[in-house]
């Protein structure tokens, strides 16, 4: 079967490695942009989707480059402890929770794609239109030096938020919708905070800061930290990965920020690069599928960052899709069973995220002790907080039950 993959990115290299270890040897990835620069800063992939990585064979070269935290702890703008979680193993997963740099998890998985597929990635090669016709689809790119068009059995748009073939589906769409809040991502080399390997999410629905090391301490006992930086009302709607900006006004938001644990206007302060991006997502869709070109990824339901679920999500789809493609009695009976599997729980997930996921403790915190609490549980009953961890969890795919019981998505060859 030819299959074309719309997108290099970490949906589409993840669904390139999936679909050669499903058996199918004709799978190429056409990526608009001239180079592949790693570019992002940090991002999480959850047990789920490192389970689908370890079973690719990939886990161990990951795990060599990004860090795994061993606590999730919520707490409020005081810097007082709301809830916190063991992550990963720690957790009881048979799989590490991993924070790593976006850029060096998509330069590995594009070392793996081209030492276990070959030259089977075309970069500079924009998807600018799409036929479905009885026997074949048929995707137009624009490159530098003119138009090419190429026919395959399956095409796979993992071209991300802004996908083209999403738009072309669906004109009237327009940009993302944008919550109202803007990000402010960057990473920082500075002094790890609490046990070194904790992710923390400081603040409410109003003003928050997440914090996690993506590197390990050097000589000089500092860590590569990411961060992001929240704020209700300010910034720009337009989603560009890679807008910086003066960090000093967002330093001047957070300067009562200093916990006795973490200097959040230091850490700010301390960017290489501060990256503008507005909390935008997409409504659900009603189909990914038209003839035989579905959507992965961002393409499908880009969703917001809270859950740090974006990149674990694209994964998942793209094993779920090649186990399909592999087992089912026709390329339509795998689309469909493809779409059964992904498309509701993401949209269940996608709402999630629209009611804040698991930042939800934070939201009643504010709202019941906006100065400030002697003791969460005075406020909350801790049964509470577990039931609101625990149901995100289920919502994503990845309570360790859940996970522990669900049958691989490897085929077998
Ligand atoms: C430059 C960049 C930086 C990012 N930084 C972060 C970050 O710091 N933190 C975070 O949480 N998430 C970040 N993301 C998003 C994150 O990678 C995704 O949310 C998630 O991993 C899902 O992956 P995806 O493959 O669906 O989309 P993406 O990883 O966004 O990949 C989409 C790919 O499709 C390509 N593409 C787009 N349009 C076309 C077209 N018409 N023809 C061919 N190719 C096309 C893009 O260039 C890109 O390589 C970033 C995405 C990008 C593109």
């Amino acid at each position: 079967m030819r299959i074309v993959i719309v997108g290099a990115g970490i949906g589409g290299l993840a669904a390139a490695l999936s679909l050669e270890a499903a058996g199918f040897d004709d799978v190429r990835v056409f990526e608009r942009t001239s180079e592949i620069r790693g570019l992002g800063v940090g991002i999480n992939l959850l047990p789920h989707a490192m389970r689908e990585l370890d079973e690719l064979g990939l886990a161990s070269r990951l795990e060599r480059i990004g860090v795994a935290p061993s606590t999730l702890a919520y707490v409020n703008r005081f810097g007082q402890p709301i809830w916190s979680e063991p992550r990963g193993i720690a957790a009881g997963y048979r799989w590490p929770q991993l924070s790593i740099h976006r850029g060096r998890l998509q330069l590995a998985l594009l070392d793996a794609v081209r030492e276990r597929l070959g030259d089977v990635v075309r970069l500079d090669h924009r998807l600018a239109g799409i036929e479905h016709g009885t026997d074949a689809e048929l995707a137009r790119f624009e490159t530098a030096t003119g138009a090419v068009e190429v026919e395959a059995d399956l095409v796979v748009a993992a071209d991300g938020i802004h996908s083209a073939v999403r738009a072309l589906r669906h004109p009237d769409e327009g940009a993302p919708a944008w919550s109202g809040l803007t990000l402010w991502r960057g990473t920082a080399l500075a002094e790890p905070f609490l046990d070194g390997r904790t992710m923390v999410m400081a603040g409410d629905g109003e003003q928050k800061f997440v914090a996690y090391p993506i590197g390990a301490t050097d000589a000089s006992g500092r860590a590569r930290i990411n961060f992001i930086a929240e704020r209700r009302g300010a910034g720009s709607p337009d989603a560009d990965w890679n807008r910086a900006v003066d960090p000093a006004p967002i330093v001047d938001l957070f300067r009562d920020w200093r916990f006795d644990w973490l200097d959040v206007p230091a850490v700010i302060a301390a960017a290489d690069e501060l990256l503008e991006y507005p909390m935008v997502d997409r409504d659900p869709l009603d189909a990914w599928t038209v003839g035989r070109t579905t959507l992965l990824g961002d393409a499908a339901h880009a969703m917001y960052p809270n859950g740090s679920n974006g990149g674990s999500q694209a994964i998942l789809d793209a094993r779920t899709l090649a186990f399909h493609l592999a087992t089912a009695p026709s390329t339509a009976d795998a689309l469909s069973a493809y779409e059964a599997d992904r498309r509701p729980a993401t949209t269940a997930l996608l709402a999630s995220t629209r009611q804040a996921g698991p930042e939800r403790v934070m939201l009643l915190a504010r709202e019941r002790a906006p100065e400030g609490f002697a003791d969460v549980h005075d406020v909350i009953p801790p049964e509470e907080l577990a039931e609101i961890a625990a149901s995100y969890k289920r919502a994503a795919g990845f309570h360790p039950d859940a996970l522990a019981a669900r049958a691989s998505l490897s085929v077998p060859r």
